[in-house]
């Protein structure tokens, strides 16, 4: 369906009767991944942008805050829709754009050879790998020397730490010319101008059928492994992965469970730290830094929805579920696409 999109604030159209390219105010509520991207993006594009936050500038209440920062589109491929990986991948060239330090080592997946079926199956699932031996697992990654057979190797992707990507973002759309209101809690009704809203969980008064689904993580420190990459282990019960986050530092995740309280369990804990220790025992010495949980906002098809209002004033951004640093920035284009050139995207995006 080719819609076109037409907003209140906007003097005239083009010679074609669609939208006119003239920019508008926009207020983005809520600076997590998606907010940062949307509010950079339309900064770019020449909109005058204001993004509001309703915590301070260490985004402590932001989902991604406790977030792997995986740019894995073709490891998500295992069990997600084709456009995750369409969407992840046009992002991943927009990381590259926006932010040209952002580290591209790939991913490696292993596994134990008692797991073989369920590797074998992620090899089936997905696509933009290549196997490789003991031999190339050790090229790699060094300290997984003999520690397992055969392993998938994802070289075209990525990893951001959130904590300090969610920063170096809004220092950038910053440079663009938006503004940022930390401590500013606002709702989208008064706010002015084009509205994305952003705000995750906390906008079920507008998306009621929007829920949390838990996932719970690990910071561990150690400087007797070093890792370059992100490595997953493909396990029956506890499929984790780590992350290196540099100074010794390494995140493990993530657990996916249907609830919305923000403890972490015993029973969490452990799967996390075992399958560490399975994937080298030298993390059985590791000093646990901290061990936290937070709610992925998902909607029933755990797939993102970009809605845009009947009176086209106010456009949510939502259901980013597990796949927020991989996709946002490709919702982000699509969201200033079709504001300046009522371009739709029909896999994503819902008008009226
Ligand atoms: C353990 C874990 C691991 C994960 N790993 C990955 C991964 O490896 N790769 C990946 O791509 N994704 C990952 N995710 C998912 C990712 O974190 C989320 O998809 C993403 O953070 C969602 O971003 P968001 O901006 O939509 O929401 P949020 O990050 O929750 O941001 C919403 C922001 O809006 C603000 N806000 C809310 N209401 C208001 C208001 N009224 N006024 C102003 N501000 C407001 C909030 O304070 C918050 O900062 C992981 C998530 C978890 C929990």
């Amino acid at each position: 369906m080719a819609l076109r999109s037409s907003f209140p604030s906007r003097a005239d159209s083009n010679a074609a009767g669609g939208p006119a390219a003239e920019p508008v105010p926009v207020t983005v509520i809520g600076a997590g991944v998606a907010g940062a991207w949307q509010a950079l993006l339309f900064a770019k594009a020449g909109h005058a942008v204001t993004l509001h936050e309703r915590g301070d500038a260490s985004l402590l209440q932001s989902t991604g805050y406790h977030a792997g920062g995986m740019l894995a589109p073709w490891c998500e491929g295992e069990d997600s829709e084709p456009v995750i990986t369409r969407l992840g991948a046009r992002s991943l060239d927009l990381w590259r754009r926006e932010l040209p330090d952002t580290p591209f080592h790939g991913s490696l997946v292993v596994a134990h050879p008692r797991d073989r079926a369920d590797f074998d199956r992620l090899a089936r699932l997905t696509e933009g790998f290549e196997r490789i031996d003991a031999a190339g697992i050790a090229e790699l990654e060094p300290a997984l020397d003999g520690r397992f057979r055969e392993g998938l190797f994802f070289a075209g992707e990525g990893h951001v730490e959130p904590r300090r990507v969610l920063p170096a973002l809004h220092a950038r759309l910053e440079a663009a010319g938006a503004t940022i209101r930390y401590n500013s809690d606002l709702s989208p009704h008064d706010a002015e101008g084009l509205v994305i809203d952003c705000r995750g969980l906390a906008a079920r008064d507008t998306v009621p059928d929007l829920r949390g689904v838990k996932g719970e993580m690990a910071i561990i420190e150690t400087h007797e492994v070093a890792l370059t990459r992100p490595v997953r282990l493909v396990h029956p019960r506890w499929p984790i992965y780590i992350i290196p986050r540099g100074d010794g530092r390494f995140m493990i995740g993530a657990t996916a469970i249907e609830s919305e309280d923000r403890g972490v369990t015993l029973r969490s804990a452990l799967e996390l730290l075992s399958a560490a220790y399975a994937v080298h025992p030298a993390f059985g010495e590791a000093r646990i830094l901290e061990l936290g949980a937070n709610l992925r906002p998902a909607l029933p098809d755990n797939l993102p929805r970009i809605a845009i209002s009947a009176d086209r004033r106010t456009i949510s951004v939502n259901g980013l579920y597990r796949h927020g640093f991989l996709l946002a920035p490709a919702l982000a284009e699509l969201t200033v696409n079709y504001v300046t050139r009522g371009a739709i995207d029909n896999e994503v995006m819902q008008c009226g």
